[in-house]
């Protein structure tokens, strides 16, 4: 720890102090720099609140004002009121929930902002507002003068030392005009001016202590350009670094079995599937290492392109290594590739977490030897102890739940082997350059022409006897239905309890004539096996089922999906399941079964499935209403986290810093301009663990 660190200079500032700066470091700010990068959470600007006589039912706004009574009062439920005045008219806050927490937080007296949706009812209320604390002067200020307030992110740690909004708008009034803050410029000059950007001191300024709303707009475009271009400028070092490295396998000879598979498939490959194998044949007969994403939506038909690269190493005399998420996959993947393989001589093994001491050991040894093979697993692979010397060829599954650094390790088991990632996240070009950094993109954008529309309702559970008799009728012709119910690790138990007894309860009930079975992820692969093959071959008519079918299997008769609790659901795992069906002759239906009462974006959810069977625009949606964070599974992942950028709604800013910083890497691969110094000092200092996967002394 250096020393500025044991000493935190934060305590000698005015308005901190030793208590206070023990507790800022806790929550990781210790030092200036940190302290400035402590963005607001939120701005309140006078324009937008209103005065508490001009209210109008079912608007959203801003209010302020002053405490006159807090109490508790018994209607047909139990409330807590807070009743606030500007002078000019009143409002009363109210709050069926928290009430014992809520009331220790208001004070007669005390000045107060809320915000949220106006109702009348004998007076205009407010049911559960945000809220936040002002200091009085602070108002004055504020209303007279028009200035624009800065709301700060808060913790039960902050409130105990007296940290609030009001408390930090102070401090940085200090900071800021009673000291010289030294940030320095280190964006290059001509990216400055070319996007007019605010220099860093003034920007920095301005996002505490706004002047007025369009500085304050300046300012935050130079802090989201700033994070989008440091990011992207990465991914440009690294592309061009990666690029000038001719060290990688070359694999020049044609696949012999490739041949083969391809002339005895028993359907035609899409364009799109022929493109993307033509693509990665391309990026494999050169040297330098293939560096490629492979996006295709659910059933575009990746795997085949997967096991065709494969097939291409193998022949070339290397092994190629095919990574997924789960077990359950790693197996599915065996299983369907092992039945490809059939005949064409292919040794293939599989390596996952269950896998047993003495097959670990016969599959080391094999690999150790150097065979060609195929070797499917999952983390596991990464894990294992084995060196893999003649590894030419990593493909990586559902390439959004793996890390940078997780392929990072896989990699350097190999000498330099060609990486192919495949995600059924079909996102925008943009994004998924974003994302997935320094990769080239091939996109397959064709389903296999067999594919046909589903029609996709959303019933509330009071419908259910309707939903069975329409399932029955189905059955009647012939045709097979899943039934699929929820099952996360938070709730396994219960879940799968849940799932169980709906079994038993249908198969004895509403489809007692009928053969159903159940089969769930925690089942002995065997056993799921034998599930599998008896609902291939129409021996089972309803699966019953957790989300283990959520991929893999391929049954073109089975056309109805019904799905249980579908608000526990996320959009893109929706997507998937509905993948199952469509693909045979008969019309599918996909029905979304829920409680009448579900949250606001659970509707949204249940809504944009009913609406669309488009892979990139449901994943967009879901991109949306996730955020980044959320839906790439930032912390875990390695993908890039962002501070106060959202790649989503700023990106038109994504796309200026992105060209930027590619130009800026085409004219100075190495950053070794006079007028780059800085910028290269700056990313040594700040994205140290991405700049070390990149040579530049
Ligand atoms: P995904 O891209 O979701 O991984 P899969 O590779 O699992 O899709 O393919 C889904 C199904 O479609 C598989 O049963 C596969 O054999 C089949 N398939 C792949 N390509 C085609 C094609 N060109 N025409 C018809 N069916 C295909
Ligand atoms: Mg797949």
């Amino acid at each position: 720890m250096s020393e500025e660190k044991k000493t935190n200079p934060l305590q000698y500032l005015k308005g901190i102090g030793p208590k206070r700066a023990a507790v800022l470091q806790r929550q990781g700010i210790a030092t200036l720099e940190d302290l400035i990068n402590f963005f607001p959470r939120k701005y309140v600007d006078r324009s937008h609140i209103v005065d508490l006589n001009l209210l109008q039912p079912d608007q959203e706004v801003t209010v302020v004002g002053k405490i006159e009574a807090v109490g508790i009062r018994h209607g047909r439920r139990r409330f807590l009121y807070v009743v606030i005045s500007d002078g000019k008219g009143i409002l009363e806050a109210v709050w069926f929930n928290g009430i014992e927490y809520f009331k220790n937080q208001f004070k007669v007296g005390e000045w107060v902002s809320f915000s949220g949706k106006v109702q009348f009812y004998r007076g205009f209320q407010m049911t559960h507002p945000e809220f936040d604390r002002l200091g009085e002067g602070e108002l004055d200020n504020m209303l007279n003068t028009g200035k624009i307030l800065a709301f700060y992110p808060g913790t039960e740690a902050f409130k105990r030392v007296g940290l609030n909004s009001y408390t930090f708008r102070k401090i940085f009034y200090f900071l800021f005009k009673n000291m010289t803050v030294n940030v320095q410029e280190y964006l290059p000059p001509k990216v400055m001016g070319q996007r007019q950007l605010l220099p860093r001191d003034r920007a920095y300024y301005q996002m505490h202590l706004p002047e007025d709303g369009k500085i304050l707009e300046k300012a935050i475009y130079r802090f989201k350009y700033e994070e989008f271009f440091n990011l992207q400028l990465m991914l440009a070092l690294q592309r061009a670094h990666l690029k000038s490295k001719p060290v990688g396998i070359s694999f020049p000879k044609k696949s012999e079995r490739l041949e083969k598979l391809y002339y005895r498939l028993p359907f035609k490959m899409t364009e799109a599937q022929k493109r993307v194998v033509r693509e990665i044949r391309k990026d494999m007969r050169e040297p330098t290492p293939m560096n490629r994403l492979l996006q295709g939506d659910v059933g575009a038909g990746k795997t085949l392109v997967a096991l065709m690269a494969m097939l291409i190493a193998l022949d070339n005399g290397y092994q190629a290594a095919l990574m997924v998420p789960t077990e359950i996959l790693a197996e599915q993947h065996y299983f369907n590739l092992t039945r490809m393989l059939e005949g064409l001589d292919v040794e293939i093994n599989l390596l996952t977490g269950s896998t047993g001491v003495k097959e670990r050991r016969r599959i080391n040894e094999t690999l150790g030897s150097g065979a060609p093979q195929i070797i499917i697993g999952t983390h596991a692979l990464i894990y294992n102890e084995a060196e893999m010397p003649n590894l030419g060829l990593i493909i990586i599954d559902e390439q959004h739940r793996f890390g940078v650094m997780q392929r990072a390790k896989l990699i350097e088991k190999g000498r330099q082997p060609d990486v192919l990632v495949m995600t059924a996240t079909p996102i925008p070009r943009t994004l998924a350059l974003t994302a997935y950094g320094s990769l080239d993109v091939s996109i397959i954008d064709e389903l296999p022409p067999n594919r046909k529309p589903i029609t996709t309702i959303w019933r509330f559970d009071n419908t259910a006897a309707k939903i069975y008799r329409f399932i029955r009728e189905h059955l009647e012709m012939g045709e097979q239905a899943y039934i699929i119910y929820p099952l996360v690790e938070e709730s396994e138990k219960m879940d799968l309890k849940a799932a169980t007894e709906a079994y038993e309860h249908l198969k004895s009930t509403e489809f007692k004539n009928y053969r159903v079975g159940l089969l769930y992820g925690r089942m002995r692969a065997a056993e799921k096996d034998e599930i599998m093959k008896a609902f291939v071959k129409n021996e089972i008519q309803v699966l019953v089922s957790t989300t283990v079918i959520e991929v893999g299997i391929d049954v073109p008769n089975a056309t109805i999906m019904l799905i249980e609790h579908a608000e526990r659901f996320g959009l893109s795992q929706l997507h998937q399941l509905r993948g199952r069906i469509g693909r045979g002759k008969s019309k599918s239906y996909c029905i979304l079964k829920t409680p009448y009462n579900i949250g606001e974006i659970a509707q949204q959810r249940m809504k944009i499935m009913t609406e669309t069977q488009d892979g990139f625009i449901i994943a967009e949606k879901d991109l949306e209403l996730r955020g980044w964070g959320d839906f790439f599974g930032t912390r875990q992942s390695g993908m890039p986290d962002f501070k106060i950028a959202n790649p989503i709604t700023d990106r038109p800013i994504l796309e200026e810093a992105r060209e930027d910083a590619f130009k800026l890497v085409k004219e100075d691969p190495f950053l070794r301009k006079a007028e780059h110094k800085r910028l290269l000092e700056y990313l040594r200092k700040h994205l140290k663990e991405r700049m070390d996967l990149i040579n530049i002394s």
